[in-house]
């Protein structure tokens, strides 16, 4: 740390993304939730030829994708705020709805960048644990004051509830804000966008990321009512009003034109991790019930580090965490079928080394 970095930062534990090595060809990557399939043809030949002049900024409202998204849940445009990945619209709702007096309700156990959220904003947070077997127990969040941030299906556990359930946290308290981060619902999860429509106290942030196979193009989106979008915009317009830019707009509505090449890969996803659910549970692995493109596994023959560390010697690299809850798990994402194959054949022969 620098002498000229700022106090209010001193103490901050920035979010550590899952290790994207430089010889990435060596590896089958297995660790950062990402589809192993190509963005869609089609998406990318509409890319090509509908770009706007990248010599001009792009369109600070995004427009066009932010229309298309709406037309995609059959919402009111205003209803909708695209952002630089879902990262950015969460911290945005962190930025809005948390601060010293009015803490941020999230998980033990969830998405790791929420605490970073947290303290990057000099908010408040409480942490609810999960129960022993990783479920969210609703009830805990019933009474509470604060800014409800759940992971549906959670984060690293891969565990859904259903939308009925979170409706109840919802209902529980009109004056409260519920977040619902649904990074991953595609994957055989139900949404809560049906929810926006009849509450105004909810958010439902998704991605492009994960199921339509553009992790790199950054483009996330959150769903609302218009006061709450009106709210995130003002955050916007005070942080980046260029936060997406013209190529990612362009390849966004490319992508929502070709829902059946999205749709048909998460198919293939929740086959192949069907797949290598067995094959685990098979080796005597704990395997939790997922409803995401990646499983959360652990074994009694062998530590989480352990096994992170063999794998990664293998040439396949999985998400080991260090916190003590969950030190003896790994999170494997759900890679091709082949992949998944080799992945198996490794941890068999991990264990038989072992
Ligand atoms: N939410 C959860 C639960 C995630 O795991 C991730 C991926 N790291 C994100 C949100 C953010 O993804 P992105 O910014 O790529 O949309």
């Amino acid at each position: 740390m620098s002498r000229f970095f700022s106090y209010k930062y001193a103490d901050l534990e920035p979010y550590v993304p899952g290790e994207q090595p430089s010889d990435m060809a060596r590896y089958i990557k297995l660790n950062t939730n990402e589809s192993p399939f190509p963005p869609s043809e089609k998406a990318l030949s509409y890319a090509r030829a509908n770009t706007r002049s990248l010599q001009l900024y792009s369109d600070p409202n995004s427009a066009q994708v932010t229309k298309a998204i709406a037309g995609c849940y059959n919402v009111d445009p205003d209803m909708v705020l695209v952002t630089n990945g879902s990262d950015e619209i969460l911290n945005f709702a962190f930025m809005a709805y948390t601060d010293d007096r009015n803490p941020a309700l999230f998980a033990d156990i969830t998405y790791g960048f929420y605490p970073v959220f947290a303290q990057i904003n000099a908010s408040a947070s409480k942490i609810i644990p999960l129960r022993d077997d990783f479920s969210l127990c609703v009830d805990d969040y019933i009474g509470l004051k604060g800014t409800v941030f759940i992971a549906n299906p959670n984060a690293p556990t891969g565990i859904a509830l259903p939308a009925s359930e979170i409706e109840r946290i919802v209902k529980a308290d009109p004056d409260r804000i519920v977040v619902v981060d649904e990074a991953y619902v595609d994957f055989g999860a139900e949404s809560c966008i049906d929810l926006v429509r009849r509450y105004d106290n909810i958010l439902v942030c998704q991605t492009f990321s994960k199921s339509r196979s553009f992790a790199g193009g950054r483009l996330g989106y959150g769903i609302g009512s218009k006061s709450i979008i009106a709210d995130l915009n003002t955050i916007k317009y005070s942080t980046n009003p260029y936060n997406v830019n013209s190529m990612t707009s362009a390849m966004g509505i490319g992508i929502l034109s070709d829902e059946e090449y999205t749709r048909a890969n998460c198919r293939t996803i929740m086959e192949n991790r069907s797949f290598t659910v067995d094959g685990l549970r098979r080796l005597g692995f704990k395997v939790l019930d997922s409803s995401a493109n990646f499983i959360f596994v652990s074994s009694d023959r062998i530590s989480g580090a352990d096994y992170y560390s063999r794998m990664k010697d293998k040439g396949i690299l999985i998400r080991h965490f260090t916190k003590k809850r969950i030190e003896n798990w790994c999170r494997v994402s759900i890679g091709s079928r082949e992949n998944m194959e080799a992945f198996l054949k490794a941890t068999a022969e991990i264990l038989s080394e072992a």
